[in-house]
């Protein structure tokens, strides 16, 4: 009798598409991805279903649209099927190792359908502490400080100048004590992740499995392992210079002009993460290898979303923007039966826990709203022609409640054309890239031209928004809200009453 099959998910923090090296990236990032890629499939336009990660995950665990149970819900819903509540159901054994994302929590529901769950949010994966701001404001020579700053602010060029000499006190009083690269790390390292995956594949050896890794290498701040920038064939900047780019990548007083200075530096700080991630996805399929279990599995490698540099004038990823280096990201599927070769069609990450699911020969659930794509992809056929993007504008922090209700950042991303609809901006609320003619949306055409384009890709947005609301499942909005209302309560109030039962109302 035939085996059922296993699935190994691998999702990485921050990778943009376009720095791995099976996507075209010139610097070696990803030697052992790129020979993996050989035999597996390329996707060159895989689009997240929404950004940053509490955006990304509703989509790429549960196959929903982040916003389509309410744009106060984050996260998956209490009792949400899921990959993992999916596999676990067939019996399949299930594990999560997730490098310290504090939005990849039982908070938000990821636990779900998981035997073993470690998101490394304790104390183990601690930070360092960095000079902060708050440790700044400590003494009464940086409260001095901090009124000194408001009025030189007030002074134009002075302030900047106040700024400048303050950045670099700070940085020399930062780096007197010999910090390592590993101190500074403020998640642990895929190492530690793999390490936990072959101890735990080790102990269930014969079952079918699987296995999700979320890993932060590329992360900011950016503290790479020294090997990884060794790999890299760059200069190892030591720990105190490493720490200088990211505090001064980090300066919210300097314009693109000046952060432009590093930004080859910093993106080699980033760019090691990668090599890091790809050497320690070499070490798990060894692994796999060597327990004789490779053959028998699924192997899917994305990203949440991708991460800027400048390309449009900002940096890390922030749901301000839905341009192609914050959306676009690598998928990597690699399956028993598939053909070799590249899908250069959108896909969005909507359709790949089905896609993943049905490879494994797993039931898919009812409520995943993107569809497999399997059986074409089997034929060499591809089929998906555009992929949404949603995002609530400007909420960087959905923990605030005023955060979480601003208002819809939309893209609609054809092969060569893509709509954005910024509906809080009054003056770019709609721009429509032509990605042939402009691949780094430069320059949205103007109001009057590719009426017809313009008016499919409108005419989806719309569509989207109202299969959002017409499907909304009001069971799990309902647990999902219980549970945020829960929590709040339970921190503003020692007393906590039962649990909710996730409700299922039909
Ligand atoms: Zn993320």
């Amino acid at each position: 009798m035939k085996s059922p099959r296993s699935l190994v998910l691998i999702t990485v923090d921050c990778l943009r598409a376009d720095h791995a090296g099976f996507l075209g990236y010139e610097r070696p990032t990803t030697p052992f991805l790129d020979s993996l890629a050989a035999e597996g499939l390329i996707f060159s336009n895989a689009i997240v279903a929404g950004a940053p990660t509490y955006f990304s995950f509703p989509a790429v665990m549960a196959s929903r649209y982040p916003l389509s149970l309410g744009r106060d819900v984050v996260g998956l819903a209490p009792g949400e099927p899921t990959i993992a509540t999916a596999l676990n159901d067939v019996g399949h054994a299930t594990a999560a190792f997730l490098a310290a994302n504090p939005y990849l929590s039982p908070r938000f529901g990821y636990d779900a359908g998981f035997s073993v769950f470690k998101d490394f949010l304790d104390s183990e994966s601690a930070p360092v502490t960095e000079i902060s701001d708050r440790g700044r404001d400590a003494t009464p020579l940086n409260r001095w400080n901090r009124r000194l700053a408001k009025v030189s602010h007030a002074l134009g060029p002075v302030g900047m100048l106040y700024d400048e000499l303050y950045f670099q006190y700070c940085q020399r009083l930062a780096s007197a004590p010999a910090l390592s690269l590993d101190q500074l790390r403020r998640f642990p390292a895929a190492d530690v992740m793999v390490d936990h995956a072959r101890d735990w594949l080790t102990g269930i050896r014969g079952q079918p499995f699987f296995l999700w890794l979320h890993l932060m290498d590329p992360h900011s701040p950016y503290y790479p392992r020294r090997e990884a920038l060794e790999m890299m064939g760059q200069h190892s900047p030591d720990a105190p210079r490493a720490r200088y780019l990211n505090s001064y990548w980090n300066r919210g007083d300097l314009g693109t002009s000046r952060l432009q200075r590093h930004r080859k530096d910093v993106m080699a700080l980033y760019d090691a993460g990668i090599r890091w991630v790809d050497a320690q996805v070499a070490r798990l399929v060894e692994t796999l290898r060597g327990l004789g279990v490779w053959e028998n599995c699924v192997m899917a490698l994305t990203a949440d979303h991708g991460e800027e540099f400048l390309d449009h004038g900002g940096r890390y990823h922030p749901p301000s923007r839905v341009s192609e280096e914050l959306v676009r990201v690598p998928l990597l599927l690699r399956a028993p039966g598939l053909t070799p070769g590249t899908v250069a069609a959108p896909f969005s990450l909507l359709h790949l826990a089905p896609t993943l699911l049905e490879l494994v020969e797993a039931p898919v659930p009812g409520s995943f709203r993107g569809s497999s794509h399997a059986g074409p992809l089997a034929a060499g056929k591809s089929g998906e022609s555009d992929a949404v993007v949603e995002c609530i504008s400007g909420c960087k922090n959905p923990f605030v409640v005023e955060d979480r209700l601003h208002a819809r950042l939309l893209a609609v991303r054809e092969a060569r054309f893509k709509l954005v609809l910024d509906f809080n901006s009054p003056t770019k609320q709609e721009q429509l890239y032509d990605l042939d003619s402009d691949p780094g949306e430069r320059r949205p055409l103007l109001p009057g031209a590719e009426k017809l384009v313009r008016r499919r890709l409108l005419d989806r947005a719309r569509q989207h928004i109202s299969d959002s609301v017409q499907s909304r499942d009001a069971g799990y909005r309902l647990s999902a809200r219980l549970r945020d209302l829960r929590l709040a309560t339970a921190m503003s109030a020692p007393s906590v009453g039962p649990p909710p039962l996730p409700l299922r109302l039909k």
